[in-house]
């Protein structure tokens, strides 16, 4: 059945509707992420520049020294000391001074006299020397610089405390290092040697233009998540008013697409909805007097789906008027073709029901329908449920006397199941009573509801009322009926609901 009052794969629209809330969240979040990763890459940036400028202008004060004292390397240390320890005084960041010979030191601010071979291969560049330790101090990691000129040189050392306080003060937030060839020096004055430490975000590498040593600076693990819950709680909030309102919306349209009601609008939209139709003959001739049209639901998914199942929710919803004038429409389109050659005027019923009577709008589909045939050739019949009868009120006998006055015709359809009082026959202008089927199936098994098919029958010619018997299935019903003077008979005896082209071909055969 194509309409359930329940959800299908309820499983399927939950889904649907967290897919709608998640994915702002989700596309908001990976904004944010991407935002504050680029925040923090120029923050990384901005702090390596920093440390990088410093450590250059540490250098120049530093090179400063070594260069005023190349001039003097050569001569005795006894000479020249006082000018290495000057030096040391003067410049703020140079710890020891040394002057040198053919790679060799042989003054030094601190002892006076030394002698240490070096390795100028050892040195970046020829000038940059990056140590663990001394012999005085092994455990603090120092700087040397050192130029040469022939067999002399001169060395300035810087005390690796200035530079991992460096380190610490620019990268408060930031993970910093100072690398010189393969050894490294953190924030914490540790001293490493080998690969360059990996910073997981937003890392960075600069190198100086001036000296061979480098700054690497970045983030550790989850830096980005962690930024981003603390500098975008709003943000965050945002995102998740949008999550809700966009599941919200999800859940809703969800709803709506699957409800009867829009179900039915797009069936009826794509004309899903077709006629079909059952002879209705004559009592005693048994030739074709008119037709019912019964609507019938042509599903894509379903196949031909019953009108018990829909017109509840048609009428329910309102729909059932469009309905049934596109079902008058189509009717009036495969029939009024034949309408010149119907040789008494055409008997065709259409099903109507109280959400008709509301308003005036009916007369207009039945003039247009009406209007389709040769004059005269047809009788509009509109079936009204006894079930359902309406009440009087001064839009129904507006509807019913300009109905009259089209000439349009009322049956009250399932008569005997109901309860409408004479009255209200009269009142409305009743022209056919359509006894109800279930009255028709009882003839010759049950003497009670024969009795009251009787009474029915005879009440209706009291009334001088015509008379269509529903249901009519076997020979000896036919035969009851006629004996009893019914008018008209409708049922699988005489032919079963068929399509339009069937119904067309079956009545030229007739
Ligand atoms: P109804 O107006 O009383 O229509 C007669 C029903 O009896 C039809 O069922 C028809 O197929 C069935 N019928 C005809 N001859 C026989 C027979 O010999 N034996 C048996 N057992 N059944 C027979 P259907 O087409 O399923 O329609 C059911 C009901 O749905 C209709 O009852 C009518 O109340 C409603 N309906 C159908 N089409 C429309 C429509 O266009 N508008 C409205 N408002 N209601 C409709
Ligand atoms: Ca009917
Ligand atoms: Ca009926």
């Amino acid at each position: 059945m194509p309409l359930r009052a329940k959800p299908r794969k309820h499983g399927l629209r939950t889904s649907v509707t967290l897919a709608s809330a998640l994915l702002p969240i989700v596309l908001g979040a990976g904004i944010l992420y991407i935002q504050a990763e680029r925040t923090l890459e120029q923050s990384t940036r901005q702090t390596a520049e920093e440390a990088l400028r410093q450590f250059e202008l540490m250098l120049d004060n530093t090179a400063q020294a070594a260069r005023e004292l190349l001039p003097l390397a050569g001569q005795s240390c006894i000479d020249v000391n006082l000018a290495l320890r000057e030096q040391v005084t003067r410049r703020p960041f140079v710890r020891s001074t040394n002057l040198v010979w053919d790679d060799s030191i042989y003054c030094s601010s601190l002892f006076g006299d030394y002698h240490e071979k070096i390795t100028p291969g050892d040195y970046v560049g020829g000038r940059l020397l990056l140590m663990k330790g001394n012999p005085v101090t092994p455990n603090t990691a120092l700087l040397v610089y050192r130029i040469s000129d022939g067999k002399r040189g001169a060395m300035s050392t810087l005390d690796g405390y200035h530079l991992s306080n460096v380190l610490r003060l620019i990268g408060r937030q930031t993970l910093l290092a100072l690398h010189v060839g393969p050894n490294w020096l953190t924030a914490d004055g540790q001293f490493h040697e080998g690969e360059t430490p990996d910073f997981p975000v937003a890392q960075i590498q600069l190198d100086s233009s001036r000296y061979a040593f480098g700054v690497e600076a970045g983030f550790p693990e989850g830096e980005t998540w962690r930024y981003m819950s603390s500098e975008y709680p709003a943000l965050f909030s945002l995102l998740i008013f949008f999550g809700a309102v966009a599941g919200f919306i999800g859940h809703v349209l969800q709803k709506r697409s699957s409800s009867p009601t829009h179900e039915m609008k797009r069936a009826l939209e794509a004309l899903e909805f077709v006629p079909y139709f059952q002879a209705v003959v004559h009592g005693d001739s048994k030739k074709v007097s008119g037709v019912e049209v019964l609507m019938r639901w042509n599903h894509p998914t379903e196949g031909l789906v019953r009108p018990d199942l829909f017109i509840p929710f048609a009428e329910h919803s309102g729909l059932i008027v469009p309905m049934t004038r596109s079902l008058m429409q189509q009717t009036a389109a495969l029939l009024a073709p034949l309408s010149a050659s119907f040789e008494e005027p055409f008997h065709i019923g259409i099903n109507i029901t109280a959400q008709h009577c509301q308003s005036l709008e009916l007369i207009e589909d039945c003039r247009a329908f009406l209007d389709g045939f040769a004059p005269g050739s047809v009788h509009l019949i509109l079936e009204l449920t006894e079930r359902e009868l309406i009440e009087s009120t001064a839009i129904t006998q507006q509807l019913f006397d300009q109905l009259h006055g089209l000439g349009v015709k009322l049956a009250i359809d399932d008569f005997g199941t109901g309860h409408s009082s004479l009255g209200y026959l009269r009142q409305f202008s009743v022209d056919f009573l359509k006894i109800d089927q279930s009255f028709v199936a009882m003839i010759g098994i049950d003497t009670l509801s024969s009795h009251i098919l009787d009474t029915i029958i005879e009440l209706a010619h009291k009334l001088g009322l015509a008379m269509v018997a529903e249901g009519v299935e076997t020979q000896a019903q036919s035969e009851y009926l006629t004996d009893h003077n019914v008018n008209f008979l409708q049922g699988y005896l005489y032919g079963r609901p068929m399509p339009g082209a069937d119904f067309i071909s079956a009545l030229s055969g007739h």
